[in-house]
């Protein structure tokens, strides 16, 4: 999945716990990744416009939510963007930006609602060319099967950061909880604005910083708002939020960055979500985050 994985587990077995929930990540990303030409989304690429192909079902649970949270986010979360996604990696690589032509001819392609979900595990993309990337979403999904798979083996114990989402199972063994800092966009790794502590549940951050596509002097984020088919500035901006399902704070996550900070807040106090806003400096905390936020600093403008 393109990151590191970090896995703290407390328990008799607790190795063999590390090992298996590492297959389980390597397991999905066979199914998932976009880089390996015999992983179901390729297939379902390949096959775009003509047959279907029977999944996994995670792939099908996973497609399912993913679709949901397409109409639940007015489209600022789309794992359709696939072929957008391929025109700008191409594009960064020979150091050119796409063409208006181009950039129309993907954008057409983006539309989560041409996933035909056709029986529960048969899956159809209904156009020619169109191609899904769940790099916005695989690492929650991943993060809760890893959590089930710890306390199905007894554990009660455990922390797991695939990357940036971070999911714990209970507290620490001392019993206060898992304690995650967040990184002040722009400076050096470590240094945190901010901080939330975690009990059962997954804090997840997407940040327009760090990774990104570069034009000469010119930088994008790796996140790219599905509605216009461009990238998002590369600015000083980062979401977190905090859920049950590290698979839904992963998609809101990206989904919050998508929207202007001030539609980000307003959707995450009409869906209740706890999500902390950092935008240049200034830092914004849904109504269901205030209680669980800690900030570094007395002079951090914190506006709920
Ligand atoms: P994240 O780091 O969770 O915000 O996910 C970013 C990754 O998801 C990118 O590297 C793309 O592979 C993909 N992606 C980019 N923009 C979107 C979007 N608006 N909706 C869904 N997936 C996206
Ligand atoms: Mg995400």
């Amino acid at each position: 999945m393109g990151t590191q994985v970090h896995q703290h587990v407390h328990g008799l077995d607790a190795a063999s716990c590390c090992a298996a929930a590492r297959d389980e990540i390597v397991r999905l990303e066979q199914l998932w990744s976009v880089f390996l030409p015999n992983s179901e989304i390729s297939e379902l690429a390949r096959r775009a416009g003509s047959t279907a192909l029977s999944v996994a079902s995670d792939t099908a649970a996973i497609l399912r939510l993913a679709r949901e949270l397409h109409d639940l986010t007015r489209g600022a979360f789309d794992v359709t963007a696939g072929p957008l996604i391929e025109l700008w990696r191409a594009a960064a690589r020979r150091g050119i930006e796409p063409t208006e032509k181009a950039l129309g001819e993907a954008l057409a392609l983006v539309n989560a609602g041409d996933i035909e979900l056709i029986e529960p595990q048969t899956v159809r993309l209904r156009r020619h060319g169109q191609r899904l990337d769940l790099g916005a979403i695989g690492k929650g999904y991943a993060a809760d099967r890893c959590i089930e798979l710890y306390r199905a083996r007894g554990i009660r114990h455990a922390f797991i950061d695939l990357g940036g989402n971070v999911a714990v199972l209970g507290g620490k063994p001392d019993g206060t909880p898992w304690r995650v800092g967040l990184q002040t966009p722009g400076r050096e790794r470590g240094e945190c604005f901010g901080w939330v502590d975690v009990c059962d549940a997954s804090l997840v951050t997407s940040g327009n910083y760090e990774r990104g596509y570069e034009f000469g002097a010119r930088r994008y984020s790796h996140i790219l708002d599905p509605r216009t088919g461009s990238p998002l500035p590369d600015d000083l901006r980062s979401v977190s939020v905090l859920h049950a399902s590290s698979a839904l704070a992963d998609a809101f996550a990206t989904a919050l960055i998508v929207m202007d900070t001030q539609s980000a807040f307003e959707f995450a106090s009409d869906f209740g979500l706890a999500a902390v806003l950092f935008d240049a400096g200034t830092i914004r905390l849904s109504p269901a985050m205030a209680h669980c936020f800690r900030s570094a600093s007395s002079r951090a403008a914190v506006v709920e």
